[in-house]
């Protein structure tokens, strides 16, 4: 079996600054839909928003959501979303001293930090806005009282499309990465049949799992950084960098996806264009 698994926003989502190929959603939905792979989102995105998205942009579903950074995931079967209750199981049993109402607390008037509204918290996930230019002083602070007692981890990125720093404290085994790593095992998928697609942040942990990865063109600068670093230091990793060029699409969002997807054979491009 073979997984295609993509962040959405400025990944497979055309929402950044750069220009989109106007026929990229729609050769995406087709390659994918007729071919045997299964597609996987991997977003930071609740279930809410993630129909949004699909709605926007008309990206098609997707069979597998691991939305809110990792800490849920929903099969989507016969136009159902079916929530996983094994998983959290799994996290629990992993992660036995997660407590987001301690994390809450210990948190609490730390200045330069605000809590994220509700929409965007789970009992997985824990989450604020930083002000990115006092990002250093609050996650000092924030180091103190938190790192290593809850069996957390603690996740900061920096939002270059409005400025915010938003910072996630989620259970230590309920990330993107290990939650893509859990639907590789339901599904019985070898690490090398699956194909991580990213841009930014917290992408970095998928990307560096042992799957295969993929950076689309519009990466930011910060993750293409920390990825060659990565690279260098395991120079087993399979890494993809989308430059363009590919079947004439220019390499950003959803058509670096598509590059990136057969450049590892994921797809097969040639047969529908
Ligand atoms: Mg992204």
């Amino acid at each position: 079996m073979k997984i295609l698994a993509t962040d959405l926003d400025r990944t497979l989502l055309p929402n950044g600054s750069w220009k989109a190929d106007d026929e990229a959603i729609d050769l995406f939905n087709t390659l994918t839909k007729n071919q045997d792979v299964v597609v996987v989102y991997v977003t930071g995105r609740n279930l809410a928003l993630t129909e949004n998205a699909i709605k926007e942009y008309g990206v098609r579903y997707p069979d597998v959501l691991c939305g809110d950074v990792g800490t849920s995931i929903r099969k989507y079967e016969h136009g159902e979303w079916t929530f996983d209750d094994g998983w959290i199981a799994h996290v629990r049993r992993a992660s036995p001293g997660w407590n987001a109402a301690a994390i809450r607390d210990a948190l609490a008037d730390i200045e330069g930090m605000r809590e994220q509204e509700s929409e965007h918290l789970n009992p997985f996930k824990q989450s604020y806005y930083v002000e990115h230019d006092k990002n250093d002083a609050v996650l000092k602070q924030v180091d103190e009282r938190v790192k290593g007692r809850f069996d957390e981890v603690i996740i900061y990125s920096y939002d270059s499309q409005d400025g915010k720093g938003l910072l996630d404290f989620l259970p230590a085994s309920a990330t993107k990465q290990t939650a893509l790593e859990y639907v590789a095992e339901e599904f019985g998928a070898a690490r090398e049949d699956v194909v991580f697609c990213g841009d930014s942040g917290n992408d970095i942990f998928p990307l560096t799992a042992g799957f295969r990865g993929v950076l689309v063109r519009n990466a930011d600068a910060q993750l293409v950084e920390n990825i060659s670093k990565a690279m260098q230091q395991d120079p087993g990793l399979k890494i993809y960098f989308a430059k363009g060029g590919f079947r004439g699409l220019n390499g950003y969002y959803t058509s670096g996806v598509i590059e990136g997807a057969c450049h590892y054979g994921i797809l097969e491009a040639t047969s529908q264009r």
